[in-house]
């Protein structure tokens, strides 16, 4: 089904990002870790694709993994980096032969060492957008970034480009990690000012060890709270006392998020299941389940 007819039907969306891990002992623990989340009406599960031919093996993979032991919904990410037109086409195209109903349309990035993307692709996510329009057969999201883009040089050109993107023909949105709700209010402020009317997911990663925080914000230019680094920095001796800051941290931040009327989550797992497992314990996520 179609995630965006799934999220008009239901009003609310709880959603869980996951990447194929290696082996056949990874594979067995992420179907295992899916079925606990099917259990819990989420609402689809979104593949990641990493670069290269193998990336894309890999989401394919997931694909046929997903479909094939749960019931959920599942959405290949696809990202035009390094493609030509016509690989893009046939992966669209081998997508809805599989009965895949959802895309998440992105640009990625360039790999390092390279400064231009090359000839004969894509440049932007939008490009991809409209292609996937053209096939008509699924429903399409984007990225949007509450703190901007990295390269994108103002909030304001940031949001000109976003809307373009979504004109283009996407279904709904997932916003970049971030971990000061003002950002997101603020975007969604912006977003409607600018005429943006899809829905817009946030996308939240649980915090559960102080390098990976660092990492993934650094990479994605996510902002965080000098207050809870410190926290996590003092806690560092204790694995478990770091990893129950930051996930007493996440649970606060979806509290505050569904306090405000929020109705839709999607969490960058990481493939740790059993943390998100644990947020969603916790009182402040019920009201979604
Ligand atoms: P775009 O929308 O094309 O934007 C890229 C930049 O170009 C922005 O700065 C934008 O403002 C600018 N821009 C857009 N249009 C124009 C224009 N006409 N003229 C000038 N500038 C323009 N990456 C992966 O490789 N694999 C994944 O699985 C993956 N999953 C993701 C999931 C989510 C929820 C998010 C938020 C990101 C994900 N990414 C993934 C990262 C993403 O690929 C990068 O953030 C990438 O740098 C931008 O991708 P985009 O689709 O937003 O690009």
């Amino acid at each position: 089904m179609k995630i965006k007819d799934i999220i008009k039907r239901q009003g609310k969306s709880l959603s869980f990002e996951f990447f194929m891990p290696k082996g056949e002992e990874g594979r067995s623990l992420l179907v295992e870790t899916i079925r606990r989340l099917e259990a819990l009406s989420s609402t689809f599960i979104s593949a990641t694709q990493s670069a290269g031919d193998s990336g894309l093996k890999n989401t394919r993979r997931m694909v046929e993994c997903i479909k094939g032991e749960t019931s959920l919904e599942i959405m290949p990410h696809l990202a035009c980096v390094g493609r030509s037109k016509s690989e893009l086409r046939h992966t669209l195209e081998d997508y809805r032969g599989l009965g895949i109903e959802n895309i998440l349309a992105l640009r990625g990035d360039l790999l390092q060492g390279t400064t231009k993307f090359p000839e004969g692709g894509f440049s932007y996510a939008k490009d991809l957008v409209k292609l996937a329009v053209s096939l008509k057969a699924f429903s399409i999201g984007v990225a949007v970034y509450p703190e901007g883009h990295m390269e994108s040089p103002s909030l304001e050109v940031d949001m000109l480009h976003t809307k373009e993107k979504i004109d283009y023909g996407a279904d709904f949105a997932i916003t970049q990690m971030f971990f000061q709700n003002h950002f997101f209010y603020d975007f969604m402020e912006r977003a409607q000012k600018a005429g943006i009317q899809i829905p817009i997911i946030p996308g939240i990663m649980p915090i559960t060890d102080i390098n990976r925080l660092e990492r993934f914000s650094q990479l994605c230019g996510a902002t965080v709270p000098g207050t809870l680094v410190e926290k996590m920095e003092k806690a560092k001796g204790s694995t478990d006392d770091a990893r129950k800051i930051g996930m007493e941290f996440t649970i606060k931040q979806c509290d505050d998020l569904l306090k405000n009327g929020v109705q839709y989550l999607h969490f960058f797992t990481l493939n740790q299941g059993e943390a998100v497992i644990k947020i969603l314990d916790s009182l402040a996520l019920k009201p979604l389940l």
